[in-house]
């Protein structure tokens, strides 16, 4: 039996973050967007109470309206900041400019366990669609259920 850290089922996404990310995944359209969800988790729940934009550093600009790669740099400096302060990196968000919010095979290769992927459908610059996926231990993607914290933690 493989074991590992328990990855809550539900992924609570608290105001403020929240739409920051719309706002965020919004001006880059038609390019994808991207960046950090930082929170805590308890057994049953994972709460983002932060969200930080990462420019999208992949490669190619004329790429960008379909692949994002992260800033590494900027996850390191967001990494060390969080120690000592009870909240951790917990996910990434980024956006599917006209697709569904269902990881790619792309996604899934570039996607590391215990992290929650929150993708987010955009069409015609407006968000339709918004889900979280973590990788399972067959390193399969599995949903996760989003849901929304209007009270400040
Ligand atoms: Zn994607």
């Amino acid at each position: 039996m493989e074991t590992g850290p328990i990855i809550p089922s539900a992924l609570m996404l608290a105001e403020v973050p929240a739409g920051r990310i719309v706002e965020h995944v919004t001006v880059a359209y038609p390019n994808e967007a991207c960046g950090f969800l930082v929170g805590f988790d308890s057994p049953t729940h994972r709460t983002v109470t932060q969200a930080i934009r990462s420019d999208n550093v992949w490669e190619n600009p004329s790429e960008r309206g379909y692949r994002f790669a992260i800033s590494s740099t900027q996850q390191m400096q967001l990494e060390r900041s969080l120690v000592g302060t009870g909240k951790s990196l917990v996910g990434f968000y980024h956006s599917h400019p006209d697709h569904p919010a269902l990881p790619s095979e792309f996604d899934r290769e570039a996607a590391w366990t215990f992290y929650s992927y929150l993708i987010l459908r955009v069409n015609n610059g407006l968000v339709q669609e918004i889900k979280s996926w973590v990788l399972d231990h067959s390193q399969q993607f599995v949903e996760q259920s989003v849901q929304p914290l209007s009270s400040v933690l």
